[in-house]
């Protein structure tokens, strides 16, 4: 089959795949519709997750069934479906522990584009299909389907992992599609003050109207100056973080309040170590806790998603930007999303 791929580390192109092959708890998926997303531009042209040979891409995206295994029983050949772009395996002692994520390992519930082929194929194979498929909601149109894969569930892990409480003041740092859902979720979980930090305009725009109810440019000036300018000097409750670099988390320990949390979702392309600016996380004391994680995928979550959507709580369709149409523009989609021109938030490619 055709697919689009990972030729090796800054290197792309499409190669001949296998088709998958679909075992009993499986699905075996043609897509209808695909998002690129800033992760495949991470393990391409950063290396984040080592190197990778001939690796077809892509974890976003709407399917139809094609193929179902024989114990699969939810799900039947021409079904259209939501597929969460982290897939665990649900039987797993990790998801039982409670980060069905980690199951088979650290951050192995990530297989598509991973440690098997992704979407950005003629056809994907989705495993455990009842545990980790969605009916597609009716109604649904597809660029929103597509963001229900990954945006809208790692912000909302981002704001979950925060424990964001009601009035508490919240800073998200980075306002790309992901950092824009991160707004979305914190409002919905009663965030008072609710800052998003991002320099394009209609990244701006759509924080604000996602529920961001102030806005904060980092390339004014320094960052930490700017939100505890706003904050009286005291900083804030929660720091989210989806978008930056390394130095984020000293800017995101330096203003958050003492007690407070921050959340990182950002995959962290490059570099080894991050620092903790010792006075400012209380000489060890100030009961700042650091959290990372992944989103969590599942069945569940995506008709959790889809109900918020279907209840006028969420509106993931207005990301994309961009909308193309056919198989052969998944590269091109690639390629937006790797630039990012300035009026870019999401690409989305219509089957
Ligand atoms: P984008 O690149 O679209 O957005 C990044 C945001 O960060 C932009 O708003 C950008 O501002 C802002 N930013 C960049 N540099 C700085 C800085 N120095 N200080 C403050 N803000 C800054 O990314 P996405 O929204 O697509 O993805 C965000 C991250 O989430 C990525 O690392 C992605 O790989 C990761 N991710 C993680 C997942 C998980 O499960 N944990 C799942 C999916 C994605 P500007 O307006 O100037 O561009
Ligand atoms: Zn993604």
């Amino acid at each position: 089959m055709k697919a689009y791929a990972m030729l090796g580390l800054n290197n792309t192109g499409w190669i001949d795949a296998e088709r998958p092959v679909c075992g009993p708890l499986d699905a075996i998926c043609k897509p209808l519709a695909l998002a690129p997303c800033t992760s495949d531009v991470h393990t391409v042209w950063e290396g984040a997750i080592g190197d990778r040979h001939n690796l077809v891409l892509g974890h976003e995206g709407v399917g139809e069934v094609v193929e179902v295994g024989s114990l699969v029983k939810d799900f039947k050949v021409g079904d259209k479906v939501l597929v969460p772009a982290i897939t665990p395996d649900w039987n797993s002692v990790e998801a039982q522990a409670g980060f069905a994520q980690h199951s088979g390992g650290m951050l192995s519930g990530w297989k598509f584009s991973n440690i098997k082929d992704g979407v950005f194929g003629e056809f994907f194979h989705v495993n455990d299909a009842d545990g980790n498929l969605a009916h597609l909601p009716d109604g649904m149109d597809l660029a929103t389907a597509s963001m229900l894969s990954d945006m809208v569930p790692t912000g909302f892990l981002a704001a979950d992992m925060a424990d964001i409480q009601f009035g508490d003041k919240v800073v998200v740092v980075g306002i790309g599609p992901v950092g824009l859902m991160a707004v979305a979720a914190a409002a919905i979980r009663g965030a008072s003050d609710l800052f998003g930090v991002g320099s394009r305009p209609d990244c701006v725009a759509l924080a604000k109207e996602f529920g961001a109810t102030d806005t904060i440019n980092y390339r004014d000036g320094d960052l930490v100056e700017q939100v505890l300018d706003r904050t009286g000097g005291k900083g804030v409750d929660r720091v989210i973080i989806a978008g930056g670099d390394l130095d984020t988390f000293d800017q995101a320990v330096r203003m958050v309040k003492a007690g407070g949390k921050i959340s990182n979702v950002n995959y962290l392309g490059g570099g080894d170590y991050f620092k903790i600016p010792r006075v400012e996380w209380g000489v060890g004391m100030g009961h700042k806790q650091i959290i990372g994680g992944l989103m969590l995928g599942g069945r569940l979550r995506m008709e959790q998603y889809s109900d918020l959507w279907r209840a006028g709580r969420i509106n993931p369709g207005k990301l994309v930007t961009h909308t193309l149409n056919g198989f052969d523009k998944v590269e091109e989609a690639l390629f937006l999303m790797k630039d990012k021109p300035a009026d870019l938030i999401k690409p989305v490619v219509i089957i």
